[in-house]
């Protein structure tokens, strides 16, 4: 292996490119191989058109063996993959950057979505990378059971790209993030070798737990093609409230009585700033005012015990905080269609974003415990970059997961202001790893991000992780450009 710095992470195709589409097709059949531009367009742009790509072909293997030997035949041909789900992700890593002299063909798992088997009594399933989010969530309620992963692209994104992305969502409090949720993963690496982990195992300890390698690797290591995924029973009742707090550090102080006193019923916890709530109730219709009156800060707050008194212990805490002096003004969904409203008000911001003008976003994360020095900081941080700009700053409190936006400021040119996108990330970034957090709690590094991982991750971490790569993928064949800078 070369110097870190020097690590070659691609060679040049040795072999003509139509030839080996010819291979692609004998291997998945005609159907499976798209090249008409019309069929890559949707593949090559991604949700935020922040990125913008090109790809010689999308393949899309209907098997394992498949997409083994889709792999082997491009690897044995030295042209680059792109592995894509669902397509949901937000930091480019599942758009083809192909260009001259560097083909890249995008791996499709659409095809993958057999749920293999439903293990009710061992509380797991195992499934193809393919199948979508939601999908998995009815069949595990089929089996009367909860797959509790849930985040508000699950009714497109795939659980192979749940998996590459290490996907968190609203129940991570509870459950933890897709890490915790796989118990076994089958992995086309590289080269065209399956790696066959499938095992439906709480208690394995043989050695290195290699299948977490590729959990949140975002498609730079292997493909995924199948999961063993965690059940849960389902919950017997479920509570909401939504309530409002001084502030930050009040949340941070209310958070820490709710798991004391609620314990492991508490699914979720959102603190909610009232710029973020007010952009919801400009500009996404059918909303309203949750409490009486504006408030500075707002918790989501939600209960899911296994017996039937959500609602009643919900109540109940909430009068203690109340006479304590604790909360302000609360509201308690006393049906499902309350819930829904309230949850509509959190999963809203991102469109109502939109509208309220241009925005910087940031998924950063931080020890719980510092979540409101580091709003406080990131805001002076951010505001000396850019004055006058407004912070829009929610998101999982339990998870020390806050989504640290900022909106244009009132009258600044939208180009200007998104010309600031990374010196603004620069500060924000640093202040995350300056309270001992991480510059991406949930969307990962992708394209977007890379300079970021060699800044913020250097020394012995990123030599280890270019090791791994170098070890696993020497030609740099496997979502080039990802993670780490491309060789030229
Ligand atoms: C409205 C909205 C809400 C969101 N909310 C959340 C949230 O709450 N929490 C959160 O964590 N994320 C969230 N996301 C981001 C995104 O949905 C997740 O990252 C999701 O896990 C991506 O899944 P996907 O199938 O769309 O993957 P893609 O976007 O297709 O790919 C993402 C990455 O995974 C790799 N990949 C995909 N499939 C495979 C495979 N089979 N094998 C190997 N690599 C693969 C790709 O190369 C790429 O690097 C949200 C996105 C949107 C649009």
């Amino acid at each position: 292996m070369g110097e870190m710095g020097t690590v070659k992470q691609r060679a040049a195709p040795t072999q003509d490119v139509e030839a080996l589409l010819g291979r692609l097709r004998s291997i998945v059949g005609p159907q499976a191989v798209l090249t008409d531009p019309e069929a890559l367009e949707p593949h090559l742009t991604e949700w935020r058109g922040l990125y913008r790509g090109a790809a010689t072909a999308l393949v899309e293997p209907g098997t394992t063996a498949e997409a083994a030997n889709v792999v082997a035949a491009c690897a044995a041909a030295r042209v680059a993959m792109v592995p894509q789900g669902g397509n949901t992700g937000l930091v480019g890593g599942a758009i083809a950057q192909a260009r001259a002299g560097h083909p890249e063909i995008i791996l499709g798992a659409r095809r993958l979505n057999r749920i293999r088997d439903v293990d009710a009594a061992n509380y797991t399933m195992t499934v193809e990378a393919g199948c979508v989010l939601a999908d998995l969530q009815a069949a595990a309620e089929e089996a009367n059971r909860l797959f509790p992963l849930s985040l508000g692209a699950e009714g497109t994104c795939q659980i192979g790209g749940n998996i590459s992305t290490n996907a968190g969502g609203i129940n991570v409090l509870r459950y933890g993030s897709a890490r915790d949720l796989v118990l076994g993963l089958e992995v086309v690496l590289p080269d065209g070798r399956v790696y066959d982990a499938l095992r439906a195992l709480r208690k394995d300890n043989t050695g290195y737990d290699l299948k977490q390698l590729f959990i949140g690797a975002e498609g730079t290591l292997g493909f995924v093609t199948a999961a063993v995924c965690k059940l849960y029973p389902r919950p017997g009742s479920v509570a909401t409230a939504m309530l409002a707090v001084a502030d930050p550090a009040a949340a941070i102080e209310l958070h820490s009585r709710a798991r004391d006193e609620l314990g492991g019923a508490l699914a979720a916890f959102e603190l909610i700033g009232r710029l973020p709530l007010q952009l919801v109730l400009e500009h996404v219709p059918g909303t309203r005012e949750p409490l009486d009156g504006a408030h500075d800060w707002y918790v989501l707050l939600e209960l899911a015990p296994a017996g039937a008194d959500a609602q009643d212990q919900l109540e109940h805490f909430l009068a203690r905080r109340h006479a304590a002096g604790e909360i302000g003004d609360a509201m308690l969904a006393h049906s499902g269609a309350q819930r829904d409203a309230l949850w509509r008000l959190r999963h809203s911001i991102s469109e109502a974003e939109k509208h309220g003008g241009a925005g910087i976003k940031h998924d950063v994360s931080v020890p719980v415990s510092r979540v409101a020095e580091f709003i406080d900081a990131a805001s002076a941080a951010a505001l000396a970059e850019v004055p006058g700009a407004r912070v829009v700053a929610f998101g999982h409190l339990g998870d020390g997961n806050i989504h640290f936006n900022l909106q244009q400021p009132p009258g600044m040119d939208r180009a200007a202001f998104l010309d600031r996108w990374e010196a603004v990330s620069r500060v924000v970034h640093t202040t995350a790893h300056e309270f001992s957090g991480s510059f991406s709690a949930e969307h990962g590094v992708g394209a977007m991000k890379r300079d970021e991982l060699a800044r913020l991750r250097g020394g012995v971490e990123y030599e280890l992780m270019r090791t791994l790569k170098q070890t696993l993928d020497p030609h740099g064949l496997m979502n080039p450009g990802k993670l780490f800078p491309a060789a030229d």
